[in-house]
C-alpha cells in the first residue's frame, strides 16, 4: 500500500506519473490487491529478474505460486550435489570450526544432506573426524566420554552436569582402544557423599569381571537382545583383546530411528566431505583425509578464481581421479568457466553474503546471493556442474529460492551453528543459552590456527585483513528436529509452485514458466509479521 501515490489534478502533463498498467508490470510487486487488472503481464522469468543492473538478494523477489495436483510429502528433494554424487535431501554444512565436525556430518549424511568437516585443525585431526563419519554403524558409540581407573568420583559428576549422563567405561589409560577395566554408573555413585568425590574410580566403579560386553563386530540386532536380556543400561564392545572399541546405550536404542533418505556410498557407509586449501602442504592433508575414505573435498577459497585453485584442481584430478571435487567460490560466470574447463565436479557459489561474513564491506568485492546463484548455475549447467549455494541462508523460503534460481543444493553455517551437533559449549548471556558461531575469516578463527588464514590471506600477506567477525547464536536443539523441519518447508514450497521434484522446478525455472517478482522495500514489510504488539514465532 505505502509504494504508490495517485496523482490527481486535470491538467495534461506529458511524460509525468505511470497508468496503472504500466505500474504493476515493471516487475516490482506493489502492495496492492491486483484481483480485478486484466492482462497484465503477470512476472518476470529468472532470466529477466537477474539480467537488470540490480544485483538480488533472496529477499528482493518472490516466486509466484503455480497449480497443485500434489501432496507436498510427495515433493522429491533428490538432487546432484557433484557430477557423481546425489543426495536425496539437498543440504550442506559448512566448513567452518563452529559448524561441522563429525557429529554433525553424521547427523546431515543421516537425513540425506551432507557435512563437509573443516580445515581448521591439523590434518590428522580433521582425518579422524572423516573416519568417525565413515565408520560410524548406528546405535554404535565410537567416541564416548572415556576414564581411566585415576579418575575421581568427583571427574565422573562433572562429566555428568557437562554431558548429562552417567554410564562412564574405565579403560587403563581412559582413552578408546585401551583395555576395559570397569564401568561407572549412576549407581556406583549416587550414594557417595562430598567427601568421596576424590576417591579414585577404581575404588568406586563396578570392574571387568562383572560386566556383560559384547565382541565386536557384534549386530545392533544382537546387542540390543543382550542389553534386553541383562537389564543393564550401557553395553561396552570389546575386541580379541580386551580392548574398547565403542559402546551401545540403551536410552540410544529406545530412540533408535530409521533414515531412509541417508547418504550412503557403495560401501553402505556414510558420505563424507571435508574442506582443503591450496598450498603445498595441503597435498598432505588430501592425503590423509582420501586414506580415511573421503567422498568430495571442498577447496576452500573465498576467491576461487585463482591459479593455486586450477593448480590443486588439476594435482587431484591426476593423482584421485575418482574423488569428487567442489571448486570456487565464485560468483561470476568467467570465475566459473576457469574452475570448469580445469575439472571440478561442482561450484561454490557466494561471496561476501554469509551472515558472519565482512568481504564485501572490507574487499569491496562480492555479489549479491540470488543474482550470483541465477548467473553461475545458469552457465554451469551447460557442462553438468552443479551449484552448491553457499551462505545467505536465513530461513527456509530462502532455501526454496537457491534452488528455484538454479542451485543443487544450499550450504549453511548460521542456520546449523548453536545446534546440539555443532562443535562447542553452549554457555550462558543474560540467560539466554548460546553457542558461538564465528567466521573462518575472523581474527579469532585465524589466530586458532594457520589453515583458516589460507582461505582469507594470500602468500606473503603481513598484516591480518578479518574478513569476518564472530559472535554467538541462541541454543536450536538438535539437527535431528529442525532439518525435517527444513525438508517439509521445502517441499511445502515447491507444492506452491507446482514443482513436484527438484529437476522439475529447475526446468520450469529454465523454460520460463516459472515466475518470479521483484519486491519493494513495503513489500518485503507486508511479507513479514506486522502490526502486533507482541508475539511468539515458533517454527516447528
Ligand atoms: P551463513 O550460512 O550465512 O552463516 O554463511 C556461511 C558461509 O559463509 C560459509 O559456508 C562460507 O562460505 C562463508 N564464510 C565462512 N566464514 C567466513 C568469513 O569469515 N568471512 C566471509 N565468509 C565466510
Amino acid at each position: 500500500m505505502a509504494d504508490y501515490l495517485i496523482s490527481g489534478g486535470t491538467g495534461y502533463v506529458p511524460e509525468d506519473g505511470m497508468s496503472a498498467q504500466q505500474l504493476f508490470s515493471i516487475g516490482d510487486g506493489l502492495t496492492y490487491n491486483r484481483s480485478d487488472m486484466q492482462s497484465v503481464r503477470d512476472g518476470l522469468t529468472a532470466e529477466e529478474l537477474c539480467s537488470k543492473a540490480d544485483g538480488m538478494t533472496y529477499n528482493d523477489f518472490l516466486i509466484l505460486p503455480g497449480f497443485i495436483d500434489f501432496t507436498s510429502d510427495e515433493v522429491d528433494l533428490t538432487s546432484a550435489l557433484t557430477r557423481k554424487i546425489t543426495l536425496k535431501t539437498p543440504l550442506i554444512s559448512s566448513p567452518m570450526d563452529t559448524v561441522t565436525e563429525s557429529s554433525m556430518a553424521i547427523a546431515m549424511a543421516l537425513m540425506g544432506g551432507i557435512g563437509i568437516i573443516h580445515h581448521n585443525c591439523t590434518p590428522e585431526f580433521q582425518a579422524n573426524e572423516v573416519r568417525k563419519v565413515k565408520r560410524f554403524e548406528q546405535g554404535f558409540i565410537t567416541d564416548p566420554v572415556v576414564m581411566s581407573p585415576q579418575h575421581t568420583v568427583g571427574d565422573v559428576f562433572e562429566a555428568k552436569v557437562r554431558h548429562g549422563f552417567s554410564g562412564i567405561p574405565v579403560t587403563e589409560t581412559g582413552k578408546m582402544g585401551s583395555k576395559l577395566v570397569g564401568i561407572v554408573t549412576s549407581r556406583d555413585i549416587d550414594f557417595l557423599s562430598e567427601k568421596d568425590h576424590s576417591k579414585p574410580l577404581e575404588q568406586a566403579m563396578t570392574p571387568r569381571k562383572d560386566l556383560v560386553i559384547a565382541p565386536a563386530g557384534v549386530t545392533l540386532k544382537e546387542a540390543n537382545d543382550i542389553l534386553q536380556r541383562s537389564k543393564k543400561g550401557k553395553l561396552p564392545i570389546v575386541n580379541d583383546n580386551d580392548e574398547l572399541v565403542a559402546i551401545i546405550a540403551r536410552t540410544d536404542l529406545k530412540k533408535n530411528r530409521d533414515y531412509p533418505l541417508a547418504s550412503k556410498d557403495s560401501r553402505k557407509q556414510l558420505l563424507c566431505g571435508a574442506a582443503i586449501g591450496t598450498r603445498d602442504d595441503d597435498k598432505y592433508r588430501l592425503d590423509l583425509l582420501t586414506q580415511a575414505g573421503v567422498d568430495v573435498v571442498v577447496l576452500d577459497s573465498s576467491q576461487g578464481n585463482s591459479v593455486y585453485q586450477i593448480n590443486m584442481i588439476n594435482y587431484i584430478k591426476q593423482k584421485h581421479p575418482e574423488l569428487q571435487v567442489v571448486g570456487g567460490n565464485v560468483v561470476t560466470a568467467a570465475q566459473a568457466k576457469n574452475l570448469i574447463d580445469a575439472g571440478v565436479d561442482a561450484l561454490r557459489v557466494g561471496m561476501g553474503c554469509g551472515s558472519i561474513c565482512i568481504t564485501q564491506e572490507v574487499m569491496a568485492c562480492g555479489r549479491p546471493q540470488g543474482t550470483a546463484v541465477y548467473k553461475v548455475a545458469e552457465y554451469a549447467r551447460r557442462f553438468g556442474v552443479p551449484v552448491i549455494a553457499d551462505g545467505g541462508i536465513q530461513t527456509v523460503g530462502h532455501v526454496v529460492k537457491a534452488l528455484s534460481l538454479g542451485a543443487s543444493t544450499v550450504m549453511m553455517g548460521s542456520l546449523l551453528a548453536a545446534t546440539t551437533e555443532a562443535p562447542g559449549e553452549y554457555f550462558f548471556s543474560d540467560g539466554v543459552r548460546l553457542k558461538k558461531y564465528r567466521g573462518m575469516g575472523s581474527l579469532d578463527a585465524m589466530e586458532k590456527s594457520t589453515s583458516s588464514q589460507k582461505r582469507y590471506f594470500s602468500e606473503g600477506d603481513k598484516v591480518k585483513v578479518a574478513q569476518g567477525v564472530s559472535g554467538s547464536i541462541q541454543d536450536k536443539g538438535s539437527i535431528h528436529k529442525f532439518v525435517p523441519y527444513l525438508i517439509a518447508g521445502i517441499q511445502h514450497g515447491c507444492q506452491d509452485i507446482g514443482a513436484k521434484s527438484l529437476s522439475m522446478l529447475r526446468s520450469m525455472m529454465y523454460s520460463g514458466e516459472l515466475k518470479f517478482e521483484k519486491r519493494t522495500i513495503s513489500a518485503q514489510v507486508e511479507g513479514g509479521v506486522h502490526g502486533l504488539h507482541s508475539y511468539e514465532k515458533r517454527l516447528y
